[in-house]
Parts: structure tokens; C-alpha cells; sequence
């Protein structure tokens, strides 16, 4: 069985079906019911709102033999060849990729020609924001003196990026997101005709995680049809394929950490993981969760802004009895933090445990300052974790022992802060090291056996104390060369070539990183001051 995508399929191909945009569709029918049409339309809004097939459709009235009330018959030659396709009087530009000043001469050119069939000429711009500052120049002549039969409707996302002259020329519409009320009626309309049992909830939810955006609503819907083909969608199927968690698990979570139960509420975080729940997804839902009560907590009548079923919201009244202001407040930070760490994290459920033991914590609450220095020391102690992501370098001691004291432990909690400062250079870099690193391609060569091999792809870099580092490629070559009688031997090969005690600190680069991220090459360095200089 084929399978066409609801968006498609049900594209509205009259004004009627346009659904959310009453306003518009209403100015727009009495400007053709009065002949009154204008030449140039700006149609803005958001994706999914409904801008291009608005303007198909009053391409097709504008040109319909036998328009009815404003809206097209759908019948007629004109309609006919409009709705498939063919007809020469439309012209759709995307103006993501035809943005040039050519494009829009084109168009120029091609408006001198009157239509052959039908009334009007009609150019759809999309995303018109696109356009070079050319294009929009060269656009603006043909705005300034338009002719009769031709008609513009440009359409953007960003009609904060449209110069001012062409906006004062356009007639203006503002495309409003739609409800959720409006999106689920016809979404439920279009599973009717199409003979799919569903619950109203799940519609309603889709509706929900579409934002306004109708087309959003119908290719979620799409995807959550094609997961349970021929059986009922469920509000709990439409969670599942969502990768979203029911209202009532962040209900029972917050209910934990009220109670100050660490135990019940990590053995939710267990459960979700198990379900496969996204971490990042599921802590900006409880943030919203949170907000929801804060601002049933705060304000009267806040049924009509929230967006929350009956059931949902008698639950949040309740809650929000058992909970203070200021609690929720530092949920809401704590939880807002998160989100932004989880982005980047490997390690997204401990930092979620993290967080959810924070809140649950009540010497946290006992005083503002405690409060905030506990934070900063958290804070602290991702921060150096990252850093020791960053730097996941080996010492190798003298005996040969690679790997003791190896910073940062298995590699927990990185932060989400970026990735680290990049290695920076030296202010400078003492003349001894300076002279070590000059000859050290020549003093290599005199080291013996096993080292001399390795040290052919040793790189140099600069350490505390002023002691040179020699990178190594991994780390088997770092334990050879670091061994101490080597190492020894190196510094006296050292000492004879420059006459000074320079010291000595072999490293090697993690696997999977590159020297460039740890270490600066002051080889390089100094090499190119050298090349300066001559
Ligand atoms: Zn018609």
C-alpha cells in the first residue's frame, strides 16, 4: 500500500479548509469579491502556518472564470490547470535557492509579457527573506511600477530581514501560529476520512509538540501512524514514538523530590532509562513541567494560558499547594542549567541524578549562602572534570609506571561548559629549552637503540617548571623513553650538547586525540622564529 503523507494529501485547495487564519482568508475574499486586489502581498508567520497554500489558493480565485464568494470553483479550466500544475499564470520562486540579482531580472523580464489565459500573473516568492541585497533592488523596480495583471505575494519566516522599502509597498499579513484546539480538530477530521482509530489525547498531544506549525501537527501525526499501521494510536503510542514522558511521571518525580526521597526518585530515573527515554527531551519537559506550577502557584485564572487538560491541572493545583515559590524557583534554575549541560554531555544520567539529588537535599534550603556555595562547588567540580577530559594525559613516572595518577577517573561528568581553553602559548619559553628544542633533532640521533627509534616521532612541548615535554604518538613509546635510565640518559645528552641541566618530562597523547589538543608545539614555535629572523 502507498502511503501519501497526510500534509500532502490533504493540502487545502479552497479557502475553506484553510484552518486557523480566519482573519486573513476573510480580507483576502472580500478583496476579490470587490475587485480590489492588490499587487504585492507579504505574507509572514511561522513555518507551517499555512503562507504558500494560502497564496495558491488566491492565485486560483484570482484567476478562476467563475469565482464563488471570493473563493475559487475548483471547476474550471483555469482552477484546473492551477491545482496541477501546469498553468503558466503561477510562478513559485524559492527564494533560498534562486536568491541572485539574475533570478530576479528574470522575473522582470518575463512580467512585460501579458498572460495568454486567465487574469493574472501570479509570482510566489518564498522565503524571500533569501534574497541578496541585489535581487531585492532589482525586485524593488518591478514593485515600484507593477503591471495591472501581475500580483507578488512574498512569503517569510524572518520579515525582520525584508528592507523597508519593499515592505512599505507590500500589503501585510500576519500568519499566526494555531491553536492546539484548531490543529487537533482537524487532524481528527482528517483520521475520520481516513478511517484511523485514535484517542482525542494523542491528538491533542501531537497538536501540543507541533508549536502552531499545522504542517509539523500532520507529519508527526504521519510518523505516528506509520509506527502502529492498522491499529489504534493510544496517547501512550504517540508517547512512545515521541520519545516523550507522560505529564503524570513528572508528576510522581516532583512528588519525590518533595518528599526528599533520593531512593523513589532514582528508581524513576532507572525506569525511564529502561523505557529509552531521551535524558535531554525529558529534562526540558519537567523544566516546562516546573513552570507550569510556578505559574499556577503564582497567578490567579491560569487556566486559559496554560495549555493543560482538566485532570492535568487539578494535579498542578495540587502540587503547587504542597510546594513554596522560592523552592521551585531553584528547581527551575537547577533544572534549566541541566538542560543546557546535557546537550554535550556523555554522561547525561549522572548529571541528571545529579540534579534531581540536588533538589532533593534539604541542607541546601537552610540558608541562601550555603545554598550558593554548595551550587559553586558542584559547579566546580564539573568544571574540572571537563578539564580533565580535556586533558586525559599520562604521566609517566620515572619507574615506567604509565598511568598513576591519570586525572579525572574513568572519564565522568563532562560539563557541557565547551570543550576547555585551547593549549595556549608560552609567554615565553627560556633560552635553555629554546636551545634543547634547536638541537634536539641531532641529540635524539645520539640516544641509543629502542629510544633513538622512538624519539624519531617525539613532538615537544613546554611543562611546568620550565621542564621540556616530549610527546610521544602512544603509549607503549612513552614508557620506553620515559623509563628513568633513558630519561637519564637523555638529560645527559642534554647537558653535553647545551651545557645546562634542562629537565625532562615524557607524556604521550591519548588515543583518539591529537597532540594539537593538549599541547602547543613550541618546536614549531621557534622553528618559525628562527625562519623570521633569517
Ligand atoms: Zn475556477
Amino acid at each position: 500500500m502507498s502511503y501519501t503523507a497526510l500534509y500532502r494529501k490533504f493540502r487545502p485547495t479552497a479557502f475553506e479548509d484553510v484552518k486557523g487564519q480566519d482573519h486573513i482568508i476573510t480580507t483576502l475574499q472580500n478583496q476579490i469579491k470587490a475587485n480590489r486586489i492588490g499587487h504585492a502581498y507579504l505574507f509572514c508567520g511561522t513555518r507551517g502556518t499555512g503562507k504558500t497554500t494560502v497564496a495558491k489558493i488566491f492565485a486560483k480565485a484570482v484567476n478562476c472564470e467563475h469565482p464563488v464568494d471570493g473563493s475559487p470553483c475548483g471547476e474550471c479550466a483555469m482552477c484546473r490547470s492551477i491545482a496541477a500544475g501546469t498553468s503558466m499564470n503561477v510562478i513559485e520562486i524559492d527564494a533560498a535557492s534562486n536568491n541572485g540579482v539574475d533570478n530576479i531580472r528574470e522575473i522582470r523580464e518575463e512580467v512585460t509579457y501579458r498572460p495568454t489565459e486567465g487574469k493574472y500573473k501570479v509570482y510566489i516568492i518564498d522565503e524571500v527573506h533569501m534574497l541578496s541585497i541585489g535581487a531585492f533592488n532589482a525586485l524593488l523596480k518591478t514593485l515600484e511600477e507593477p503591471p495591472e495583471y501581475v500580483i507578488f505575494i512574498l512569503a517569510t519566516t524572518e520579515v525582520n530581514k525584508i528592507p523597508i522599502t519593499i515592505l512599505s509597498r507590500c500589503q501585510h499579513y500576519d500568519f499566526k501560529r494555531i491553536s492546539i484546539e484548531t490543529i487537533t480538530d482537524r487532524m481528527k477530521e482528517l483520521m475520520d476520512t481516513e478511517k484511523v482509530d485514535v484517542e482525542d489525547r494523542a491528538l491533542r498531544y501531537i497538536a501540543k509538540a507541533a508549536d502552531g506549525s499545522m504542517r509539523d501537527a500532520l507529519s508527526l501525526l504521519d510518523q505516528c501512524i506509520a509506527f502502529y499501521l492498522g491499529q489504534k494510536l493510544t496517547y501512550d503510542n504517540v508517547l512512545e514514538v515521541l520519545g516523550a514522558v507522560d505529564t503524570d511521571v513528572f508528576s510522581q518525580l516532583l512528588r519525590k523530590v518533595i518528599s526528599r526521597d533520593v531512593a523513589g526518585v532514582l528508581d524513576i530515573v532507572e525506569d525511564l532509562i529502561m523505557q529509552g527515554r531521551e535524558l535531554t527531551q525529558l529534562a526540558t519537559d519537567f523544566t516546562w513541567y516546573l513552570r507550569n506550577l510556578l505559574l499556577v502557584k503564582t497567578s490567579d485564572n491560569i487556566e486559559d494560558v496554560l495549555d493543560v487538560s482538566t485532570e492535568n491541572m487539578m494535579q498542578l493545583k495540587e502540587e503547587s499547594q504542597m510546594i513554596e515559590t522560592d523552592m521551585l524557583l531553584r528547581y527551575i534554575r537547577i533544572f534549566s542549567e541541566l538542560s543546557g549541560q546535557l546537550r554535550y554531555a556523555t554522561q547525561k544520567r549522572v548529571l541528571l541524578e545529579v540534579a534531581l539529588i540536588k533538589l532533593c537535599t534539604p541542607a541546601m534550603e537552610t540558608s541562601q549562602d550555603a545554598l550558593l556555595d554548595r551550587i559553586r562547588a558542584v559547579e566546580e567540580k564539573v568544571d574540572k572534570a571537563a578539564e580533565n577530559m580535556q586533558e586525559r594525559v599520562v604521566y609517566v613516572n620515572g619507574d615506567g609506571a604509565a598511568g598513576e595518577g591519570y586525572p579525572g577517573g574513568s572519564g565522568a561528568g563532562a560539563s557541557g561548559r565547551g570543550r576547555g581553553p585551547k593549549p595556549e602559548l608560552p609567554n615565553a619559553i627560556p633560552e635553555d629549552v629554546q636551545e634543547v628544542v634547536k638541537n634536539f633533532r641531532s641529540i635524539a640521533d645520539e640516544a641509543s637503540g629502542m629510544v633513538r627509534g622512538y624519539l624519531k616521532k617525539a613532538r615537544l612541548s613546554l611543562g611546568g617548571d620550565n621542564r621540556l615535554l616530549i610527546v610521544l604518538p602512544d603509549s607503549l613509546a612513552a614508557s620506553v623513553v620515559g623509563r628513568e635510565d633513558h630519561r637519564q640518559e637523555l638529560e645527559g645528552l642534554i647537558e653535553q650538547r647545551i651545557g645546562k641541566k634542562v629537565e625532562v618530562e615524557v607524556r604521550y597523547v591519548e588515543e583518539g586525540r591529537h597532540f594539537e589538543d593538549t599541547f602547543v608545539d613550541i618546536e614549531q614555535k621557534i622553528n618559525m622564529e628562527i625562519t623570521v629572523e633569517d
